[in-house]
């Protein structure tokens, strides 16, 4: 297991520190690919682009 990698969601930067080393903001767990907002809005376009 990868443990407790976190990620700033404003710059996409992974720590492992509770705050953004860039930008000072806290950090979120970094979800997998399949839970991660940008990939249910590709979804929705590539549903889209086949209708
Ligand atoms: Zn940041």
């Amino acid at each position: 297991m990868s443990g407790r990698i976190r990620r700033c969601p404003e710059d996409r930067i992974y720590t492992l520190s509770l705050t953004c080393p860039a930008c000072g903001k806290p950090t979120v767990v970094a979800h997998p690919a399949r839970y991660s907002p940008e990939d249910k809005y590709g979804k929705y376009r590539r549903m889209a682009l086949h209708d």
